[in-house]
């Protein structure tokens, strides 16, 4: 896998699934461009991390689900790198609650940043990899946008928007040689999960047949093959990284 003198953006790249992402994008050679919402010290400290594999890595505040800012981030992160050759969708947010007690704002909150920010990510880049007749469009659904998930009516609906926005871009874009392909990950141990109850967590471990929590890197591996030279056959695909669990 070698990513020399490419260059990738990561939403949502300075902790959890997105971290280890843009670290294992770097290590093989990647120039990073992450894009955080946060804490500022956090992007910072990623920024760090990964100027360790002698790569450029550049940090960008940006909220993806604000269509206007998403554009200017995207233009802004062109005009420094000079293109972009892969972009991940990786940030999301939850807001976990039976239909009965969702209020309207938790809904369009998660649909806002996990499925419209995958949507305004791609749209702002849409250009970028027409003219570069290649690249790689890799964006993170959950096994729960295949399967449903009680209480996640909402992350559920965005997951599988994704998938459905995903599988049409990825048709659009073959004749280009842009591939877009998407992980669904299982049960993977980040803050996102962290915040479970720790009974919660043990039911859905006993769950898993692989009989462990995934990892952050877990997905990474997957991400980067998708990512790499050796992929440029498969589009449309989703890729359960689950260790079972939605089989
Ligand atoms: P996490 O640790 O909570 O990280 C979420 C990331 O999304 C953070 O980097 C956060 O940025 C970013 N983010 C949130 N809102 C944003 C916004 N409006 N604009 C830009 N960035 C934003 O979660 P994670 O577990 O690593 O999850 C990463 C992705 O995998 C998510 O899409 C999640 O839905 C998906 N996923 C996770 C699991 C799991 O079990 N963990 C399973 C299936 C799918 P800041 O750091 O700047 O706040």
């Amino acid at each position: 896998m070698n990513f020399e003198n490419k260059t990738a953006v990561v939403t949502g790249g300075s902790r959890g699934i997105g971290l280890a992402i843009a670290k294992k994008l770097a290590q093989n050679g990647a120039n990073i461009a992450i894009l955080y919402v946060g804490d500022e010290s956090e992007g910072l400290n990623a920024k760090q991390e990964l100027s360790e594999y002698g790569t450029k890595v550049e940090q960008y505040f940006c909220d993806v689900s604000d269509f206007d800012k998403s554009k200017e981030v995207v233009d802004k992160v062109i005009e420094d790198f000079g293109g972009i050759d892969i972009l991940i969708n990786n940030a999301g947010i939850t807001r976990d609650k039976l239909v009965l007690k969702m209020e309207e704002a938790d809904f369009d909150a998660v649909i806002g940043v996990n499925l419209k920010g995958t949507f305004n990510m791609i749209k702002h880049t849409y250009k970028n990899f027409m003219k570069k007749r290649g690249g790689r469009i890799v964006s993170t659904s959950s096994i729960v946008g295949l399967i449903g998930n009680s209480g996640q009516a909402n992350y559920s609906a965005s997951k599988a928007g994704i998938i459905g926005l995903t599988k049409s871009v990825a048709r659009e874009l073959a004749g280009r040689g842009v591939t877009v392909n998407a992980v669904a990950p299982g049960y993977i141990g980040t803050e996102m999960t962290n915040v479970l109850p720790e009974k919660v967590k043990e039911t859905m471990k006993a769950q898993i047949p692989a009989k462990r929590i995934g990892t952050p890197e877990d997905v990474a591996n997957v991400v980067a093959f998708l990512c790499s030279d050796e992929a440029a056959y498969v589009t449309g695909e989703v890729i359960r990284v689950d260790g079972g669990l939605a089989i």
